[in-house]
């Protein structure tokens, strides 16, 4: 059985606290690999190690840091079949959508590379008599970062490629469902120049979790997951005196007026929805059609898409939409919500309960779900599925759409499909969610604007990515100066002054 390591110091290092997690090839059930779970000792050891490498790394100039990022950005396009296939083995993911999870993650590298521009501090000349006045950002020290298991590439390079851009020093603790592509990822920005020690990987679960929000060194952590360890994490982190920002569940809607094109929404709504097995924080998990008439044509185009649909493994080739879920836990999480959904009343209207795959029968594959008439009172409606299950929940109005959308505790993303400009707009303008597309069903912002939800999505100030994250990963020092000089006010040159 292969055994993972941990990544501190620039080496690949065993565990030493002999406790282990399975990683599962959730395409046929079966553990291929364990990975090491650090005790906080080890925790430890990489801070000291991050500590001394971060005092040599803020002092290189931003321009030769931003070098190394280009060097990555190369070598991630050089190693992208590779990275791919190694995070589609542990996640289950396509190779398609594991490809535009290492690409969403190398575009803010790319983005990274202006930090000579991004870092530049703000000067006023002349404040007052011989004082001029400037800042300057600096880096934190030694940050953290804890990521989720359902975007092992993309989300772990939205952290540590500003924090280390900016001269910090970076603690991963990825998700210990599907290790190997951040190992990977150590690797690689160190073969693009990075000292050791400045980028290092520590598996582990809740007590490594733990020791990193109890490290008094750790300067600032950043945390996506589900809603419950965000506010744990946040409410930890902030109180041990840390900068923490937490990214957490979601549930969007996507609201379809009657004017919508139906057949451009309902093909939306099943990429949005089933892609990835549902396995997105910005999947569409409710339609929100906008009268009965609209419900029922969209009801009725969608029913054959989502029966065409084709689950399957990887390896399957690329013209699988989706492969299985996680983990076996994570199966019977969606299944038992989709149980409730019945029992409380909601019709399934493309029920895949019974989905086999022959030859992966112990895989974790979990067959595309519609539900019509869900209410919001229902759990399938309350909760996050985080699987391939789409709630029709049937508004009579626009008013009753966007109301319903409002109300969510969770408010990370949102559409509306319409052909009516006013709607769009105030829509845009009213929705108290933090990433809204106007036909388009994930709005993901790219690498230079920034990423983020409101409401129970997200604790903290600062988004993800974009200039939010050369503000998150360092401190404003505002420095006013004074050289008394010769120059009177008014321009004539006072010699006596310069006595
Ligand atoms: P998770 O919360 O179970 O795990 C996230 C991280 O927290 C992992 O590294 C895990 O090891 C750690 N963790 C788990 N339990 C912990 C505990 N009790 N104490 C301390 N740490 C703990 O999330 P997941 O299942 O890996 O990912 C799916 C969730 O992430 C979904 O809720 C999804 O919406 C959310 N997500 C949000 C965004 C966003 O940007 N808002 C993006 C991706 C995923």
């Amino acid at each position: 059985m292969q055994e993972l390591t941990h990544y501190i110091g620039g080496e690949h290092v065993k565990g030493t606290s002999r406790r282990f997690a399975d990683i599962f090839n959730p395409a046929t059930g079966e553990v291929q690999a364990k990975v090491p779970l650090a005790s906080s000792d080890e925790i430890s050891q990489a801070v000291e190690i991050a500590s001394k490498a971060q005092l040599a790394w803020e002092v290189v100039n931003p321009q030769r840091r931003a070098r190394v990022m280009m060097k990555f950005v190369d070598l991630l396009n050089r190693d992208m079949d590779k990275l791919a296939e190694a995070l589609s083995r542990e996640h289950g993911k396509t190779i398609p959508d594991a490809k535009g999870d290492v690409q969403r993650g190398l575009e803010v590298v790319e983005y990274c590379i202006g930090a000579p521009q991004l870092l530049k501090g703000e000067y006023t000349d002349s404040a007052g008599p011989g004082i001029d006045m400037y800042s300057m950002r600096q880096a934190l020290g030694v940050t953290a970062g804890i990521t989720p298991f359902n975007f092992p590439a993309m989300i772990l390079m939205w952290m540590f490629a500003p924090a280390i851009a900016c001269g910090n020093a970076f603690i991963l603790k990825p998700s210990e469902r599907d290790p190997s592509v951040p190992l990977m990822l150590a690797e690689l920005i160190e073969e693009a120049g990075l000292p050791k020690g400045v980028l290092q990987v520590v598996n582990g679960d809740k007590e490594a979790v733990d020791a990193i929000l109890n490290n008094p060194v750790i300067q600032s952590i950043g945390f996506v997951g589900s809603t419950p360890i965000a506010e744990y994490i946040y409410g930890r982190g902030c109180s041990n005196g840390k900068r923490v920002q937490c990214f957490g569940g979601a549930k969007n809607h996507m609201i379809i007026m009657p004017d919508a094109d139906i057949d451009q929404a309902a093909d939306a709504l099943v990429g949005a929805g089933y892609g990835a097995a549902g396995e997105r924080c910005m999947a569409i998990s409710v339609a929100v059609p906008v009268g009965d008439e609209t419900a029922d044509r969209l009801i009725e185009k969608l029913i054959p898409r989502i029966e065409k649909l084709k689950v399957g493994p990887y390896t399957a080739g690329d013209d699988i939409d989706y492969g299985p879920v996680v983990t076996a836990a994570a199966k019977q999480n969606i299944l038992g919500l989709v149980e409730s959904g019945v029992a409380q009343g909601a019709e399934l209207v493309v029920d895949g309960r019974n989905f086999n795959l022959q030859g992966y029968e112990d895989g974790f594959f979990v067959g595309a779900h519609l539900f019509d008439r869900v209410t919001p009172n229902m759990d399938i409606y309350k909760k996050e599925i985080f699987g391939p299950v789409l709630s029709t929940v049937r508004a009579a109005s626009y008013e009753e759409a966007i109301g319903l959308a409002m109300d969510h505790e969770y408010g990370n993303g949102t559409a509306i499909f319409t052909r009516d400009g006013d709607a769009a707009r105030d829509f845009a303008n009213r929705i108290n969610i933090g990433m809204v597309g106007i036909n388009v069903p994930i709005p993901v912002p790219l690498a230079y604007h920034t990423f983020g939800g409101w409401k129970k999505s997200v604790f903290g100030d600062l988004n993800q990515h974009g200039p939010d994250a050369f503000k998150f990963y360092t401190r404003t020092k505002t420095i006013t100066s004074r050289w008394p000089s010769g120059i009177k006010e008014g321009g004539e040159f006072n010699f006596k002054a310069m006595d």
